[in-house]
């Protein structure tokens, strides 16, 4: 046996483990039983796909797990007969190497023990969580293919032991040693069945409860009145406790909705009930069963790009993959569940499911489905705002991605709008309902502060002429996004920011007149801001406010463009905006007719940095913004 030091985090979680999240210590068999049935499902595929695995196991080989307690050692041992670890698989898997999302579930962890115990399975960390209730594991385990068996053993404080042992055939042993006080309580018959009940009847394997039990004699009426002593012996039993069918081979009649949420959590690893449960079986031309769940609550690994796809692929029931990111599109990554089908050959490798056109069928029928059940579920306003503030952003990537279903998805996106309360939102079927006749554009403004942009002066005259503007404030992807939506409806997207203003009721002659009019002044105040402007020019979007700075239309692609560079990681200059002045502004007017050079000179850059704050961008200089402020109401008094 050599020692073997756990790597810092799994160290770390290990400590947690024991000290802080002992809210949930029953889902520890969950987790183990959840990993043998993969283990199982694994061997599974490679004995109907590798002839040498095949040859080496038993004629009637089929996986089954055994659960065995033993109330005198107050122990519980955990068996499959799955595809087993060899050496390294110890190592990487349960020992040195701390996976990706260990990090983040450290990361993530809250401190109130009920919600971060449900983070557990979610993050892959299942097997760890042995240690809320065990003094000592061992894992002894025989790896399908392979000739020595090994046996891995910790305590689960800082190190583990590793050597070769015996063991006859293929699969792993958990030997789990409990703790008096927080472990004892599930060396019980009634215990474990229950919890496999809750949590795994639909592991598609058998799992069968072996313990010894003591039965006393039945003694008849005579053998009572002659004073016999009843004998007692102890008998051992061999009992299945689970369902072990694959659920969504059942018809959908026969399955209560609760049948529907213990196998959501037993997949899902979530304590919580499905938002959505989509169950559909296909006949005909190409024939599969799929089985989606929308979580309530997102996953936590939504939005990072190593995210555990949460769709497992089967062939005719038998388990191929969960590690396959295209079994849907990448903006449906928190649908969770299954798609098993009847026509793909078993030995599919990942090259094939690629460009597989039986899977890319079952792909698109299966988005239109879960895109349709969203839209109904959007008729309950108050449950499809649950679904809004978990995926509303998923929505707006697929809005982007997927052209097919472009429509649909817009349809389902929710937006905040100048015409909505703070904290409502509105849809586009709505926004068109709301507009009048002569409106054919949908109008929009990107910030990153809801407020600052309902206060923005480019409203103004959107308000006056009573357009709805949509509100947006999720800037890093709304800004690269909305753009690329092009239309809903025939109605194009135009970000006010570059558009004309709306609905000018100014004949060619009176703009003209007023252009000329204030030409010098324009001219002037281009020629102090220099090239902090591209152009500074005379407007009739604005009621309140003295001026306003906007993009040129090309601008705005240019500026998209930029803001796709940066999201890359580049560093890329702002490009200088067009400052616009309100003719009809007092600011303005007396502006024009003003002799003060130098006052010219501070209220020109105050028009510009006050624009810009109000906005909600930032101004370069805020000092010399505060001294012309100073300078110019020292003066007004
Ligand atoms: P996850 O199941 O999410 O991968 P776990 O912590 O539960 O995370 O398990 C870690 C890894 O250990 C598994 O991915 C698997 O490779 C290995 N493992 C655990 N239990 C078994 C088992 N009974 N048989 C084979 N491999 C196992
Ligand atoms: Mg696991």
């Amino acid at each position: 046996m050599a020692k073997h030091q756990f790597q810092t985090e799994v160290g770390q979680l290990l400590h947690l483990m024991t000290h802080s999240l002992y809210s949930n210590k029953e889902i520890f068999i969950r987790e183990l039983v959840s990993n043998a049935s993969d283990a199982i499902d694994k061997l599974n595929y490679l004995k109907l796909t590798d002839d040498k695995i095949k040859a080496a196991l038993p004629e009637d080989w089929s996986g089954e797990i055994n659960i065995a307690f033993d109330e005198a050692d107050n122990s519980i041992t955990i068996r499959d007969n799955g595809i087993g670890m060899n050496e390294e698989d110890l190592i990487a898997s349960i020992g040195t190497i701390a996976k990706s999302g260990t990090k983040s579930f450290i990361d993530n962890l809250t401190g109130d023990a009920k919600k971060d115990s449900n983070l557990i399975g979610q993050f892959g960390v299942g097997f760890y969580s042995v240690f809320m209730v065990a003094s000592n594991v061992d894992v002894i385990s025989k790896k399908a293919g392979e000739e020595t068996a090994y046996k891995w053993s910790s305590t689960g404080t800082g190190e583990f032991d590793l050597g070769p042992c015996t063991k006859e055939d293929i699969g792993t042993i958990i030997y789990i040693k409990l703790k008096d006080e927080e472990g004892s309580e599930f060396v019980s018959k009634h215990r474990i069945k229950n919890i496999i009940a809750k949590y795994s009847n639909h592991i598609a394997y058998p799992i069968f409860l072996n313990y010894s039990e003591e039965v006393t004699e039945e003694l008849s009426e005579e053998d009572k009145k002659a004073g016999k002593e009843p004998k007692k012996t102890t008998e051992k039993r061999h009992e299945k406790i689970n369902e072990a069918t694959a659920l969504w081979t059942q018809p959908k009649a026969k399955l209560k909705k609760e049948e529907y949420n213990d196998f959501y959590k037993s997949i899902s690893h979530d304590s919580q009930d499905p938002m959505l449960t989509i169950h559909t079986k296909a006949e005909g031309v190409s024939e599969y069963t799929t089985l989606f769940y929308v979580p309530k609550t997102a996953p936590m690994d939504m939005y990072r790009a190593d995210y555990q796809p949460g769709v497992k692929l089967y062939v005719k029931r038998v388990f191929i993959t969960d590690d396959e990111k295209e079994l849907l599109p990448t903006y449906l990554r928190f649908v969770r569940g299954i798609i098993d089908s009847e026509d793909l050959p078993l030995n599919v490798s990942r090259e094939i499911l690629q460009e597989n056109r039986i899977l890319a069928n079952i792909k698109q029928s299966s988005v239109k489905k879960i895109l349709a059940e969203i839209k109904k579920l959007s008729k309950d306003e108050e449950k499809y705002k649950e679904f809004i503030e978990q995926y509303n952003r998923p929505l707006k990537e697929g809005a982007y991605q997927d052209f097919t279903n472009k429509e649909a998805l817009l349809e389902l996106i929710r937006f905040k709008s100048s015409k909505t309360e703070l904290g409502e939102m509105t849809s586009l079927a709505k926004y068109k309902e709301n507009a009048d006749s002569e409106q054919k554009a949908i109008y929009y403004i990107i910030g990153e502060n809801e407020k600052v942009l309902r206060n923005s002066p480019l409203l103004e005259a959107y308000k006056k002429n009573e357009i709805e503007v949509l509100i947006l404030d999720d800037k890093e992807i709304d800004e690269i996004i909305t753009p690329m939506y092009g239309a809903y409806q025939e109605w194009e997207f135009k970000d006010i920011t570059s558009c004309e203003a709306p609905k000018v009721e100014q004949s060619e002659e009176e703009k003209k007149e007023v252009e000329e009019k204030f030409e010098s002044i324009t001219t002037k105040i281009k020629d102090i801001l220099g090239e902090a402007v591209s152009d500074v020019r005379i407007t009739n979007r604005l009621s309140e406010s003295p001026s306003c700075v906007v993009k040129d239309a090309g601008d705005a692609q240019m500026a998209q463009m930029m803001q796709m560079m940066r999201a890359m990681g580049q560093s890329m200059p702002e490009s200088a905006p067009i400052l616009e002045i309100n003719p009809e502004h007092d600011i303005v007017k007396k502006l024009n007719g003003c002799a003060d050079d130098a006052m010219i000179d501070d209220v020109s850059w105050v028009l510009l940095d006050q624009a810009k704050l109000s906005e909600g961008m930032e101004i370069t200089d805020a000092v010399s913004f505060a001294q012309r402020l100073t300078r110019i109401t020292s003066k007004a008094l």
